[in-house]
């Protein structure tokens, strides 16, 4: 086997650990309405793997309350805030209130 081929299994099996970490750190945040500890450290992992992999997923970042690193979770703990006329989106972190800007249009 080739050290390419290695490398390629490697990453893409620390892409679906990453992934399975955010999708256990969701499942923490859902069951206890916050981003607790333990819901802290699978992010944490989750995104250590992420840069020691150089793995490419914005999502994770922008999950994340930049303010207070609570998962934003719209519906649970943040609120979505849409300006039509300005084409941007707003996520309010339910915590914080820091507030997450993306544009749509
Ligand atoms: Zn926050």
């Amino acid at each position: 086997m080739s050290m390419i081929k290695n490398d390629k299994l490697l990453s893409e099996m620390a892409r679906a650990r990453m992934i399975r970490l955010v999708e256990l750190a969701k499942i923490r945040v859902e069951k206890t309405g916050d981003t607790d500890l333990i819901a802290r450290r699978y992010i944490n992992i989750a995104k250590s793997i992420k840069s020691h992999y150089e793995i490419k997923e914005p999502s994770l970042n922008r999950m994340l309350c930049k303010k207070c690193g609570s998962m934003l979770m719209p519906g649970l703990n943040a609120r979505v805030r849409v300006s039509s006329h300005n084409g941007y989106m707003a996520i309010v972190c339910g915590k914080c209130g820091a507030e997450k800007h993306s544009f749509y249009k």
